[in-house]
């Protein structure tokens, strides 16, 4: 983790961003849009953090024609369309890129690639040192893996003490469902071991969402009232005002449940509600996750609208989800959903935990509100009405921090109460902090630390919460699927069913 070895604090308190060790990066799927807007940038940030020295060299593969020079304008210009950058730092980066061109499927593609890696790693000292980054769609990790492992780039049995290493990173979604995600795992393993399998989820290189497990078992405050006698409810909002902009084909298929919330909201929950792991070994923080991930109970089938809502966006203040180009005009792929979770152990015991999600929405934000209970026969409610509740807000975006709400009494000689919100931001604490969560899972991948990365049992657990759901939905006639679609206008905050789910219980969203 990026506070844990990442970042190693020193006894001033200042934390330095470690070094990478020696390590080829390679990018299968350069030219997309992942590369572009979040790898290259990620990795010259980590260069200019000095966390990247002259033992690094970066090399791009694809089906798209380029050469080495070609490359280098796209990794120049993606870097640019980003951020200002000093002319010598991108130099030295653009300088170690090269291109390898080719089918995925192709066998000789690997061999010019093994010739490459042979060649730049004598050249820049890496040791045979090398992390592949899958940029691609998720139908090609296999083959590319497979063919990877068929001409000696990944080994099973590979880094032990002072050998070389090869790692692969593996996007999001990894898996349409349960079945497919145990069918890719296996494959997986068949050709590599697990240590060598990263399958990020970038939402868990951001500050805030590492920040949870610091807040809550580096400060003795909030350990005792964490639970079930003092928490009322948690909810958790990423709310996105944007589309689905160029990826209508990925977007068709996989829908709102398996892009964010079988992975990003689903880490999210289990950081709010893991016990404090025996440490902060990847293994057992994993461990901590994959015992959450067990206890939530399952959605029943029988009364689905009872915990999942599923929505999409008609007409508002842009075209309908079914107008949107490579949508079919019938198309019930939600792009928004609301639910309701409970995790079934002593300390959760009755605590919902509401999570949404949805696409072209009101607002663009994400975060983590923990809803505290009242205080028990408080003496400043009046008619019986409490004061607004005390809360906790781990805000993700915009603008990473954290919040709490409290009652204090107006200034005057009236007894009047008001709700005060005491804010913590990152920036105006720390400064803006130049590396992003991409940097941090990229410096992760190469320096070898797990912790931030989906462990195979825990992501099979998580299709194994919502595979029968989604199963259910996607053997539904049409008409029916239809029917179990709310609509809701673009711009807006969702379906009302969203609402009337979490006012069923007497709250609201917040
Ligand atoms: P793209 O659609 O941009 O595809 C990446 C590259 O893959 C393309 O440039 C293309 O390279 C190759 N490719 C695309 N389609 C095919 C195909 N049908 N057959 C063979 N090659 C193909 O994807 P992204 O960059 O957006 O995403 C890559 C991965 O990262 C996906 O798994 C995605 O789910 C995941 N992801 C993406 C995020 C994002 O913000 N974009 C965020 C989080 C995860 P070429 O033609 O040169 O071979």
């Amino acid at each position: 983790m990026e506070f844990l070895k990442g970042f190693k604090p020193d006894l001033t308190g200042a934390c330095e961003l470690s070094k990478a060790g020696p390590c080829a990066f390679v990018i299968f799927g350069a030219s997309g849009d992942l590369a572009s807007r979040k790898l290259f940038p990620s990795i010259y940030k980590l260069i200019k953090a000095g966390s990247l020295g002259n033992n690094f060299f970066l090399v791009g593969v694809g089906r798209t024609q380029m050469d080495d020079d070609a490359f280098r304008a796209l990794v120049e210009r993606s870097i640019r369309e980003n951020m200002d950058v000093p002319e010598e730092l991108l130099r030295g980066l653009v300088s170690r890129c090269y291109y390898v061109h080719g089918k995925y499927e192709d066998d000789s593609v690997y061999k010019l690639l093994a010739r490459r890696l042979g060649e730049l790693s004598g050249k820049y000292s890496t040791r045979g040192n090398c992390v592949f980054s899958l940029a691609l769609p998720p139908a090609l990790y296999s083959i590319v893996a497979k063919m990877l492992a068929k001409n000696g780039l990944v080994k099973k049995n590979r880094g032990g003490e002072g050998e070389s290493f090869s790692r692969i990173m593996f996007e999001k979604p990894f898996g349409t469902d349960l079945e497919s995600a145990r069918k890719l795992n296996a494959e997986l393993l068949e050709i590599m071991d697990e240590e060598h399998i990263f399958r990020v989820d970038h939402y868990l290189g951001k500050n805030t969402v590492q920040n949870i497990l610091v807040f809550r078992f580096a400060n003795s405050i909030f350990e005792p009232i964490w639970n079930s006698r003092y928490i009322d409810h948690v909810q958790i909002t990423v709310a996105e005002e944007g589309g689905v902009g160029h990826r209508a084909g990925y977007f068709e298929q996989a829908g709102m449940i398996r892009d964010m919330l079988q992975n990003h909201m689903f880490q999210l929950l289990t950081l709010v509600a893991m016990e404090q792991p025996k440490s902060l070994d990847a293994f057992d923080v994993n461990n901590g996750k994959l015992e959450v991930l067990k206890a939530v109970i399952r959605p029943s089938l029988k009364n689905i609208s009872g915990s999942i809502i599923r929505g999409q966006y008609s007409d508002g203040i842009s075209q309908g989800y079914r107008k949107e180009s490579g949508v079919s005009e019938k198309s019930c792929t939600e792009t928004f959903f609301a639910s309701k979770f409970f995790v079934k152990n002593k300390r959760w015991k009755g605590v919902p935990f509401y999570l949404r999600s949805g696409k072209r929405m009101g607002a663009k934000f994400s975060r983590i509100t923990v809803v505290f209970k009242g205080v028990e026969k408080c003496i400043f409610c009046v008619n019986g009405i409490d004061h607004t509740p005390n809360t906790l807000t781990f805000s993700i975006f915009p603008g990473q921090g954290l919040s709490i709400k409290f009652t204090a009494k107006v200034p005057g000689a009236k007894m009047c109460l008001a709700p005060l919100d005491m804010d913590f931001s990152y920036d105006r604490a720390f400064g803006s902090v130049d590396v992003d969560d991409y940097s941090t899972v990229i410096l992760d991948c190469i320096i070898g630390d797990r912790t931030i990365f989906w462990r195979k049992d825990c992501i099979e657990q998580a299709w194994d919460i919502l595979t029968p759901a989604l199963l259910s939905w996607e053997k539904c006639p049409l008409e029916e699927k239809n029917s179990m679609l709310h609509f809701y206008p673009a711009g807006s905050m969702g379906p009302k069913e969203a609402e009337e789910l979490i006012q069923k219980d007497g709250r609201q969203w917040i």
